[in-house]
């Protein structure tokens, strides 16, 4: 039987490593990080330069495993070949809070990425890092059928949505796309009266998208 592989003392097999690196090579050897078929992504906080973030992260998953609220997760292929395994968020059953409740609001993300992919400037705060925009769609959302549905107004936490005539609205300026709003809308869970419905009413969206 094969030995199991050295582990670095910051956990990092050096297979890993090699994995990464072959990676960042060949996006080195293709000359640009602008390439044909990338996506643009919601990203947690401190993946904010997505040149960066694609050339310098390992895929080796740690922010993944660290994440209390386990919204972290890999980009696939159709969202680009070599954004391929880079962190995006799933926001089906819970938001970023930037580590509130666990690690007194500093990224745990950020703290334990081994390369910094992700990193936060000086001053970021999570009012100023912007990781996507949430969208309504009007044609989804409940409270455009008058049925007073307002669970996303009441879960974001940065006063991002306003209610008008019963029906929510993004202030786009407030919004950081943490998702909150996302994980609780009730268009799919309650089934939606929209025909063909195939994600969430509000939905956070890339910032460049
Ligand atoms: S800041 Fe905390 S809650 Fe937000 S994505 Fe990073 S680890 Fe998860
Ligand atoms: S911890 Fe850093 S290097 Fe590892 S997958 Fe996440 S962003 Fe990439
Ligand atoms: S509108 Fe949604 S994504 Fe934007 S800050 Fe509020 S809860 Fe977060």
């Amino acid at each position: 039987m094969a030995a199991p592989e050295p582990m670095r003392s910051d956990g990092i097999t050096r297979r890993t490593l090699c994995v990464g690196g072959a990676s960042i090579a060949a996006l080195i050897a293709m000359g640009s990080l602008r390439y044909v078929g990338h996506n643009p992504l919601p990203r947690p906080p401190g993946g904010q330069d997505e040149s960066h973030l694609v050339s310098a992260c390992i895929r080796c998953e740690r922010c993944y495993e660290v994440c209390p609220r386990q919204v972290i997760v890999p980009a696939h292929i159709e969202d680009g070949l070599l954004g391929m395994r880079t962190p995006t968020f799933n926001f089906d059953v819970n938001y970023c809070d930037f580590c509130s409740e666990e690690n007194g609001g500093v990224p745990l993300c950020v703290l334990n990425c081994p390369t910094e992919a992700l990193v936060l400037p000086e001053g970021a705060t999570p009012e100023n890092t912007i990781m996507g925009k949430a969208v309504i769609d009007q044609y989804q959302c409940l409270a455009f059928r008058e049925t007073g549905c307002r669970y996303c107004f009441d879960a974001c936490p940065y006063e991002a949505i306003e209610m008008r005539d019963g029906r929510p609205y993004i202030i786009a300026d407030k919004c950081n796309g943490c998702g909150a709003c996302e994980s609780v809308c009730v268009s799919l869970k309650a089934g939606s009266i929209a025909a063909g419905a195939t994600e969430r009413a509000v939905v956070v969206k890339p910032v460049e998208e």
